[in-house]
C-alpha cells in the first residue's frame, strides 16, 4: 500500500495545503487538496474517495474533481450526515451544479453518492474499507483500510481524546492520527474534538494496553500557525514513551 500525503495541515497557505491523502494513486481519502496537488491526469486516476466528516478543510475539493472530470463516475464514500452536507452546501445547484444527479447541465451523473454505515466493513475499488464512528462536534468516522496483500492502516480523521472503543474494533499496521494543537491548547482541543501531543500520549498507551502493541504512527491535520510547537511537543512525547511517532509533510509518500 502505498500512501501519497497532498496536504497535512488544517490551514490552507502557499506552503500548506489541507488534509488529503491517495493511496496507490486510485482510492482518496479526505478532499481537502486533492485538485490543487494532482495533474489533471492524476486526478483522472482517482475512482473513489472516502469523507470521514463535513468540514470544508475535509471534503473542499469534491466539487472541483467533479468539474473537472466529467467524463468519469466517482464514488463518494461517506455517512449519510456527511453526504448530506457535501448536497446542500456544494453541490447545491447554487454554489456548484449538483454533480451527483443527472439534472445537472451535463444531463449525466459525475459522482455517485454512497452512504456508509457505521461498523460495516465493504469492498471499494479491492480495499476492505471499516468505517468507525469517532468523537467530533459534528457526526464523523474514521476509516480502517484494508490493502488486498492485507496491509491495514486506520485513519483516525478529526477527533479529540477517547479512542478506548475505536482501538478495541481496530489492528492496524499503521496509524494515521490527526495533531490540531499544542498543549497549551488542550482545553480547546478536547471541546473541539481535537488531539494535542499529551492527549496522543494518553491515547497510544490505551492502544497498547488493549492490543498489545503500537503500531507506527504518522500525524496530519496540524495547525500550521503551532507547528514548531506542536513538533517539539511531539518529539518529547516520542522519546518519553518510546512512541514510533512521526509527521508527514505534503508531497510525502509511506509504503506500509
Ligand atoms: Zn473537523
Ligand atoms: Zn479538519
Amino acid at each position: 500500500m502505498r500512501i501519497r500525503f497532498l496536504g497535512t495541515h488544517t490551514a490552507e497557505s502557499k506552503d500548506t495545503r489541507l488534509v488529503c491523502f491517495v493511496i496507490d494513486d486510485v482510492l482518496a481519502v479526505e478532499a481537502g487538496s486533492l485538485t490543487s496537488e494532482l495533474t489533471l491526469s492524476e486526478q483522472k486516476r482517482i475512482s473513489a474517495i472516502l469523507l470521514s466528516h463535513g468540514h470544508y478543510d475535509h471534503i473542499r475539493a469534491v466539487p472541483s474533481l467533479a468539474f473537472n472530470n466529467t467524463d468519469e463516475d466517482i464514488k463518494i464514500l461517506a455517512i449519510p450526515d456527511t453526504l448530506n452536507v457535501l448536497s446542500s452546501s456544494l453541490l447545491n445547484d447554487v454554489v456548484y451544479p449538483n454533480f451527483a444527479a443527472s439534472t445537472s447541465y451535463l444531463g449525466k451523473r459525475v459522482l455517485e453518492l454512497c452512504p456508509l454505515e457505521p461498523l460495516r466493513r465493504i469492498d471499494v475499488e479491492g480495499y476492505s474499507i471499516l468505517p468507525v464512528p469517532v468523537r467530533h462536534p459534528v457526526p464523523a468516522v474514521g476509516f480502517e483500510i484494508v490493502s488486498k496483500d492485507g496491509r491495514r492502516v486506520f485513519y483516525t480523521g478529526d477527533t479529540g481524546p477517547g479512542l478506548s472503543e475505536v482501538w478495541q474494533k481496530i489492528h492496524p499496521d499503521h496509524l494515521i492520527a490527526e495533531m490540531t494543537f499544542p498543549n497549551f491548547m488542550s482545553h480547546m482541543a478536547k471541546d473541539a474534538g481535537h488531539l494535542c501531543p499529551q492527549t496522543l500520549a494518553g491515547e497510544l498507551a490505551e492502544f497498547k494496553r488493549i492490543r498489545g502493541y503500537l503500531p507506527d504512527c504518522t500525524l496530519v491535520h496540524v495547525t500550521p500557525q503551532f507547528e514548531e510547537e506542536i513538533r517539539e511537543e511531539v518529539e518529547r512525547v516520542a522519546k518519553e514513551h518510546k512512541f514510533p511517532i512521526a509527521f508527514a509533510s505534503e508531497g510525502d509518500v509511506l509504503v506500509i
